[in-house]
């Protein structure tokens, strides 16, 4: 991902911080420069990066949960409003998701008593409401900040932990794409309470309902498309029309396969049909600008494609597409043939004829009733 450092690594998952979360830190400090001098702002700014760091634990709360069930997590990446943990998948089981979604506030809620407890009677209520006062300890601050996260992540709404736990346990009780469905509805009803109270009291509210109200929908089409794929053969889907091109084609060549048909990834076949490659549009055009027309496309396509087998489920493809940002996977026969491919754009076709086909049957409003 570009725009954000790497500032290093646990476990084998990447940390990172996004530009903009640098440029909000010297932003506050600024503020807090402008109401209280140098002293402020260095205060001021070591608490955000203090909350920082109890989000990055909450987030790797979730990632060594889930490296259990043996799902990994490439990286962290902290962006001014929160952490983003980019985890391969989901775990299979409801039990086993709601253990992943639990444990990040879990950490906060041990953040939280660890500093309640050293903080003893110093410790009062009173001052968690008092969290914007210079005043307060920087210890119930933070206290007050873990508690806020808590609160906050355990709406029950996507993106937040909430969500997930709403939706692992509905699907304890039903199947996977109506606990889906239903939590997904469920939190856009809370986007809409939040969309009002932000229009009587505060703007930020109907920012974050927005957000909300697009994750959950997000979240339900992506349900639908798992539970498709679930039900589908990845031959009765591939793309079986396209052209490849062979290891000696030059990039040449394969500029005039892009003019010629409307594919924008062309495989790169070896002499026994295997597949050796991807030369994508992009990667094309940027060898023709840096290296000219003569470089030979085995030395710019992309390598390490993804394969499937024909005749094997859809969500496998599906997974391989989606969690290691191929451009496409390529399907082959037994003999590691290449038959066919799938792309993102096939996959939304499918959806689309799947869905007209489910109302034709049923007619549009059958979910209603
Ligand atoms: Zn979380």
């Amino acid at each position: 991902m570009r725009w954000s450092l790497n500032v290093g690594s646990i476990a084998g998952t990447a940390i990172r911080i996004h530009v903009t979360f640098l440029l909000f830190l010297v932003w506050l400090g600024m503020i807090y420069y402008r109401q209280g001098g140098a002293e402020a702002a260095w205060q001021g700014t070591i608490f955000i990066v203090l909350i920082f760091l109890c989000v990055l634990l909450h987030e790797l709360g979730h990632v060594f949960a889930a490296r259990r069930y043996g799902v990994k997590t490439r990286d962290v990446t902290l962006w001014p409003f929160g952490g983003i943990a980019s985890m391969e998948r989901m775990p299979d089981k409801p039990g086993e998701e709601l253990v992943v979604a639990v444990a990040g506030p879990a950490v906060n809620v041990v953040i939280a008593a660890v500093l309640i407890l050293w903080l003893g009677p110093r410790f009062d209520l009173e001052n968690l409401t008092k969290i914007e006062n210079p005043a307060v300890s920087l210890a119930v601050k933070l206290a007050a900040a873990n508690i806020i996260l808590v609160l906050f992540n355990l709406i029950p709404a996507f993106p937040m932990d909430g969500g997930r736990v709403l939706r692992a346990v509905l699907a304890m009780r039903m199947d996977n794409t109506r606990a889906t469905e239903l939590a997904a509805t469920i939190g856009q009803g809370f986007a809409v309470v939040f969309g009002i109270l932000g229009i009587l009291y505060n703007p930020m509210l109907i920012i974050i309902a927005a957000f909300i109200f697009l994750a959950a929908s997000g979240e339900a089409t992506q349900a639908q498309l798992r539970a498709v794929a679930q039900g589908t053969l990845v031959s009765d889907a591939m793309i079986t029309a396209f052209e490849s091109l062979p290891t000696s084609a030059t990039v040449s060549d394969a500029a005039d396969a892009l003019i010629r048909t409307t594919q924008t990834e062309f495989p790169v076949v070896d002499g026994t049909g295997h597949l050796r490659g991807v030369l994508t549009r992009d990667a094309m055009i940027k060898a023709l600008k840096q290296r000219g027309p003569e470089t030979p496309v085995l030395e710019v396509m992309q390598r390490d494609i993804p394969t499937v087998l024909a005749n094997t489920k859809l969500d496998a493809a599906l997974r391989a597409l989606m969690q290691r940002g191929q451009p496409v996977v390529g399907v082959t026969d037994a003999d590691g043939k290449l038959t066919g491919l799938l792309t993102v754009e096939n996959l939304g076709e499918m959806m689309m004829l799947h869905t007209a086909r489910a109302e034709a049957v049923s007619g549009p409003w059958s979910k209603a009733n």
